[in-house]
């Protein structure tokens, strides 16, 4: 692996260690070196990878860990996904809304609890009309007005994002998914298309929004060349969040008998995604926890530095089910904060009281830290 560099005389490394140094020093690489990165990275070198992943997300975000208090408050969509447990054409999926004041109410127990991020996410249902959503957001922000709103509701007109921004939501997370346009229409049925979904993300960028993105690790015919559009999209794009997580299938889906995406692809993502996009919030996902009971702490050792605690009622969580398996159904929302908090804290990290935004604008450089330690 290491030979002695001619010019310095120091101990220089080859092969995919050297590739890290390399993406690490310069946030990124040329294509045929990443792919041969993704392609034959060993266990050991994958171990290096996280370490330095890990080193990376120190230096902005020390130890801390975000916490994001998830309210899915819709399971109507109109769209039908073809990987996804609540698409439209699911009959089985036992579906519910949740009514203003039981959303505010999840708030006002996060809270409690120490969350200061609501996210509310749910399948692109127009009984929540524009109007509606405002009226939430804003009750949230009066209640709470050191909390910060995250929407995750899926493709809007570029007017409704304006609303939602002036009603006081600062951040919106809508996973592009794939890039490639061909891949992405084999998730999809033809009414979306990826134009579409990258107007989207432009727009909420232009608004003014924290935009997040991000694909699923594993898709039904997912290539190593699909990944790597997906990475450099996101270099260029540079988002304020990137959420990825494995495909993970749902028995009532088209994908039923297709194969789940998996850890170690995964958290190789997270690393390299932590490495290009050093400054960037980066969850360890529910699907990862679900696909390994240590998958969120591997995800936080692997560059991760968010995790997102449920805070819907309890009687609906198991009906939230976009894949089978899905962990965090049962618990109530204390439990649930509970629990990340000693998970985080076995791994040496600690969950902290804020925010947590993104230091992706930020031009000061050096550690952020959250505002309290819970
Ligand atoms: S992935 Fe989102 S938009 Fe697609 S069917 Fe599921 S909830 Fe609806």
């Amino acid at each position: 692996m290491k030979g002695r560099d001619k010019m310095t005389g120091t101990l220089a490394r080859s092969g995919n260690l050297a590739r890290i140094d390399r993406l690490r020093a310069e946030s990124t690489l040329p294509r045929e070196e990443m792919r041969t990165l993704l392609l034959t990275l060993t266990e050991e070198e994958a171990q290096y990878l996280y370490e330095n992943a890990d080193a990376v997300r120190r230096q902005h975000y020390g130890r801390d860990v975000y916490l994001r208090g998830l309210i899915e408050f819709t399971n109507f969509c109109r769209n039908d996904c073809l990987y996804c447990g609540i698409r439209r054409s699911n009959r089985k999926a036992d579906r519910y809304r949740l009514s203003e004041e039981e959303i505010l109410e999840c708030c006002d127990r996060g809270y409690a609890l120490g969350l200061r991020t609501f996210v509310l996410q749910g399948g692109e249902d127009p009984f929540f009309t524009d109007k509606m959503i405002c009226r939430i957001v804003s009750g949230i922000r009066t209640g709470h007005p050191d909390c910060a709103v995250t929407l995750s509701i899926g493709e809007r007109p570029r007017k409704s994002y304006e609303a939602f921004f002036r009603a006081g939501a600062e951040r919106y997370l809508l996973r592009h998914e794939t890039f490639d346009p061909a891949h992405y229409r084999l998730l999809h049925p033809a009414e979306l298309t990826i134009e579409n979904r990258l107007r989207c993300l432009r727009d909420l960028r232009e608004t003014g929004f924290q935009v997040g993105c991000g694909m699923m690790v594993g898709s039904p015919f997912q290539t190593v060349d699909h990944v790597l559009e997906d990475l450099y999209f996101m270099e260029t794009f540079r988002p304020h969040m990137i959420g990825i997580g494995p495909f993970i299938p749902h028995a009532d889906t088209p994908f039923k008998d297709r194969p789940a995406g998996t850890l170690e692809d995964t958290l190789h993502l997270l690393a390299v995604i932590r490495l290009m996009h050093p400054r960037v919030l980066l969850p360890a996902t529910t699907a990862l926890g679900t696909i390994h009971p240590l998958g969120r702490e591997m995800g936080i050792r692997a560059g991760a530095n968010v995790v997102m605690p449920n805070l819907s009622p309890a009687g609906v969580r198991g009906k939230y089910m976009l894949y089978d398996g899905k962990i965090c159904t049962g618990d109530e929302a204390v439990q649930c904060r509970r629990c990340m908090q000693e998970r985080m804290a076995k791994i040496g990290y600690r969950v902290v009281v804020s925010r947590g935004d993104s230091l992706v604008d930020r031009r000061d450089r050096g550690t952020e830290k959250g505002s309290g330690v819970s």
